[in-house]
């Protein structure tokens, strides 16, 4: 690819060979037909694992489409998260397939939007709410967490009539760190100067294995990297070399909002790294091996994940400053849905850490799924750039 490519179309290589959507859904449906029933899931915090080995397979539920919201209006308030509106209003609208294949629902008290729409979605499926450790630095909150998993367990055993021992536990933990690893080894060739993986590239690569429970992502992953690598040999690689490097940071991003990575793709960017639990996020931290407590080592690594659920969010702050390092943006823009106020106000820190601790332009966009702010944000997308040194002048 000439210095002057742009950003997309993909490279042909057969990375982005299915939608990841697709395949996700036909792995559902494929593992429904083999009599394993199906978990609606709505969040990073699910643990996964836990559901593979009892031979349970989890769909995503969250969804990213303006198409449902007027239909979720008629019930839910319009001043509230699309993401909360889309999801419920694929469900009230029966044109979700994920939530008609679900046989359970298993939801987490995180926002106080979702926790509410979780009232609406019991009366549909049968739904088992875990009940989140808010304040994860506090001694007793691995031991409650540990608990709500356990009690996760339960619940799925009575709806499923599936089990798991801890071997099989353990050996679920052993596949998804594997996986987790391969993740992150595809998405540092997006720290190389210029990159060589795109964002949509990761993007569908974290839809495709974060909430898969299949073995057959493994071989799926090894391939992609291998393809990476061979990229990288061949001197082949997204964008322009002096293309404004961007790490997008906040709330979940995927269909409709995904609008921020084209702006900032058209401004003449590239997103390095998209830090949200639809991105690069859900990858990080291994599972504890051998223990002896299985269900504990869950409990341990999914409180680490830095939502702004969390108060103090600490560990956001210390996975921004490692993604920096290692990815090394030249801005970093705090994505922030409508109404989501947990990311919003936390917004502020996120600035203040940026700026003082890593020395970087920041800026902060609060949208929605519709295109009405498209233009606008172009606008302070290009005059972010404006503000960057030019290659020449930084020689
Ligand atoms: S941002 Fe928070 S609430 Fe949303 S999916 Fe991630 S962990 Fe869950
Ligand atoms: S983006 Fe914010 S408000 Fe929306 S579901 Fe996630 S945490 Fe809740």
């Amino acid at each position: 690819m000439s210095s002057n490519a742009p950003t997309e179309p993909l490279m042909n290589d057969g990375l982005d060979s299915e939608p990841p959507a697709k395949r996700a859904l036909q792995y559902v449906l494929q593992k429904k037909e083999e009599g394993w029933p199906v978990a609606g899931i709505y969040c990073g915090y699910a643990p996964i694992e836990l559901m593979q080995a009892m031979k349970i397979v989890p769909a995503l539920l969250c969804a990213f489409s303006r198409v449902p919201i007027e239909s979720a209006e008629e019930v839910l308030p319009a001043n509230l998260c699309p993401l909360i509106k889309s999801s419920y209003g694929f469900i009230r609208e029966g044109t979700c397939p994920f939530f008609s294949a679900a046989d359970v629902v298993v939801a987490e008290t995180t926002c106080d939007g979702k926790k509410k729409m979780f009232e609406l979605i019991a009366e549909l499926r049968p739904l088992h709410v875990m009940d989140l450790p808010q304040m994860p630095e506090q001694n007793e909150a691995k031991a409650v967490w540990r608990q709500m998993i356990v009690r996760l367990k339960n619940f799925l055993e009575r709806q499923t009539g599936r089990s798991a021992t801890e071997e099989q536990i353990e050996e679920a933990i052993s596949w998804s760190n594997r996986k987790n690893r391969l993740a992150r080894k595809i998405f540092e060739y997006a720290a190389l100067c210029p990159p060589v993986i795109s964002r949509k590239e990761i993007y569908d690569i974290s839809f495709l294995a974060m909430p898969s429970t299949g073995f057959d992502v493994i071989p799926l992953l090894e391939e992609k990297l291998e393809k990476l690598e061979k990229r990288k040999q061949a001197g082949r690689y997204f964008g322009t070399p002096d293309a404004p490097r961007v790490l997008v940071t906040g709330c979940p991003i995927g269909g409709d909002a995904t609008k921020i990575f084209r702006v900032i793709e058209e401004a003449g960017g590239v997103v390095v790294a998209p830090d949200s639990c639809t991105g690069t996020k859900t990858f990080n931290n291994d599972i504890a091996e051998n223990t002896g407590d299985p269900i504990g080592a869950l409990a341990e690594r999914y409180l680490k994940i830095p939502c702004a659920c969390m108060t103090p969010n600490t560990g956001r702050m210390t996975a921004l400053s490692k993604l920096i390092e290692t990815y090394r943006p030249d801005v970093v823009v705090d994505f922030i849905l409508q109404a989501c106020h947990g990311y919003n106000v936390e917004s502020r820190r996120i600035a203040d850490h940026v700026k003082n601790h890593h020395g970087l332009p920041f800026l902060k966009v609060e949208t929605d799924y519709s295109d009405a702010d498209t233009g606008q944000l172009k606008t302070r997308i290009e005059a972010l750039f404006e503000t960057l040194p030019k290659a020449a002048d930084a020689n």
